[in-house]
């Protein structure tokens, strides 16, 4: 079913856990991604006819399964040993001369699992498959979802027991901060070297050694945050262990995409002091190349010289993500005029503006931009100065979607797969392939959270 090259089991074994997912009950389809399948040179009726092979219960020729080890810091305390505790990578997929880690998500105990069960419900597993994929839909760099499945086993949640779920997540690789961080708390010297090479050959080929590829997840991240912050997707657990160095977003635990606009929004229940609220998201990936950089060190000879170079490259930061949060807002708002543009984001800030809305009818029709905010004369004023600098209105269309995966939608879908039904689920996931236009299919998902739907708090999934 699939080409294998399976690289990073080649690796030595101290980087992972070689073993076979743990078969569930009854594997079923939620779904199959078939886009995405295609796009992988995958045979779409073969893999329809398998719903096994994605639930872990028959592992598919050529794969090498295993968990990976990683650490990470989790809301900026340090956890020595982390890894794939619910997941387990089949392998590396190559066609076209592009490479995919196919990794099944709630797959079984590892011994990374802690206390963890090692599954996953099918909530979490269809939040991640809408929200993953309608972050491709939006052009922002993303792990993917291939496929869904229910197990017809049951998991034990704080909400009670839940119906189990798999996930096929697809990625450039899985190799995060956390990876690297791994090593360098063991004083793994040797360990470094060998995933710094393998690293730079897979995501920064040619990159000087070893800077160069803290200069690449240092521009990735640059990118990938000012995207994210461009249509107010908040990540909420930016931990170091769910930041890439490939820069594709990755963990969809408890990340929401803000409604109406304030800079200090967070969703997560667990981010009690705001640590990833939406404004901290840029400050908080220096932080964590910051890590990077530090597990770095061990490979760059002179611990004070290496010091003073690392930090060199680390302030860098803050210039490249003030031009890729300009190439966003510029694209946004249709001119340059960055104080323009952050004077809008008061505005919004202020009089509660849709943070989606408010910038897509910009687009379409300024005049019923106003009707998205609570103060008119505010937004009026601005309309009138923004409008003076002539707009390229048409180009703001493809950086201001009409539709984006709201959070009132994907709990919905959820609840209702919940009660076996996931036409909910299937709607949306159509709707959220296009952003891009408003139709009448996309119409009731446009609209804001009513008061009574609104959701305010997101859960970790697990
Ligand atoms: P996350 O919060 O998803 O970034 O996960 C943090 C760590 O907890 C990772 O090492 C996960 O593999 C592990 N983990 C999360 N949920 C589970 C679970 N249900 N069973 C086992 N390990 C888990
Ligand atoms: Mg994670």
């Amino acid at each position: 079913m699939f080409s294998f090259d399976n690289s990073y089991g080649r690796l030595p074994d101290r980087f992972y856990t070689k073993m076979a997912p743990t078969p569930v009950a009854k594997p079923d389809w939620i779904a199959l991604n078939e886009e995405l399948a295609r796009e992988m040179g995958l045979d779409v009726e073969a893999m329809r006819a398998a719903p096994e092979v994605f639930a872990g219960n028959a592992v598919p020729e050529g794969a090498d399964p295993l968990a990976q080890l990683y650490a990470g810091h989790q809301f900026g305390g340090w956890s020595p040993q982390l890894g794939d505790g619910r997941a387990i990578l089949l392998g590396e997929h190559v066609s076209e001369g592009r490479r995919w880690d196919v990794q099944l998500k709630g797959s079984g105990p590892t011994p990374y699992s802690r206390m963890g069960d090692g599954r996953a419900a099918l909530g979490p597993v269809m939040r991640e498959y809408l929200v993953s994929e309608a972050m491709h839909a939006l052009g922002v760099p993303t792990t993917r979802a291939l496929a869904a499945v229910t197990t017809g086993e049951t998991v034990l949640r704080q909400e009670g027991p839940l119906p189990g779920g798999v996930l096929t997540r697809v990625a450039s690789s899985h190799i995060r901060v956390g990876t690297f961080q791994v090593f360098a708390a063991r004083d793994d010297v040797e360990g470094l070297r060998i995933l710094l090479d393998h690293a730079i050959a897979r995501h920064a080929p040619g990159a000087e050694w070893p800077m160069g590829l803290l200069r690449h997840v240092m521009r990735a991240q640059a990118d990938l945050v000012a995207r994210w912050m461009g249509l107010g997707f908040i990540h909420g657990v930016m931990n170091t262990d769910n930041m890439t160095i490939s820069g594709e977003t990755i963990d969809y635990g408890p990340c929401a995409f803000m409604e109406a606009y304030h800079p200090d929004t967070v969703y997560s229940s667990i981010d009690q002091f705001g640590r990833y609220a939406w404004k901290a998201q840029p400050d908080i990936a220096l932080w964590n190349l910051a890590q990077l950089a530090t597990a770095l060190l061990p490979l760059m000879g002179e611990r004070e010289a290496a010091v003073a170079e690392a930090t060199e490259v680390l302030e860098g930061f803050r210039d490249l993500y003030a031009e890729a949060w300009s190439r966003v807002m510029t694209a946004k708002i249709g001119t340059d005029d960055m104080a323009l543009a952050m004077e809008l984001l008061a505005i919004m800030a202020e009089d509660q503006g849709d943070f989606t809305n408010t910038f897509r009818a910009l687009t379409v029709a300024p005049d019923t931009a106003r009707d998205q905010v609570t103060s008119r004369e505010r937004l009026d004023d601005w309309i009138a100065r923004w409008q003076a600098k002539g707009p390229d209105v048409e180009a703001m269309r493809r950086a201001n979607p009409a539709v984006i995966p709201r959070n009132h939608r994907v709990e919905e879908a959820i609840s209702a797969a919940y009660r076996d039904d996931l036409a909910p689920f299937h709607a949306l996931r159509a709707v959220l392939a296009d952003p891009w236009e408003e139709t009448e299919a996309n119409a009731a998902y446009r609209r804001p959270a009513a008061p009574d739907e609104a959701v305010t708090r997101t859960f970790c999934g697990t």
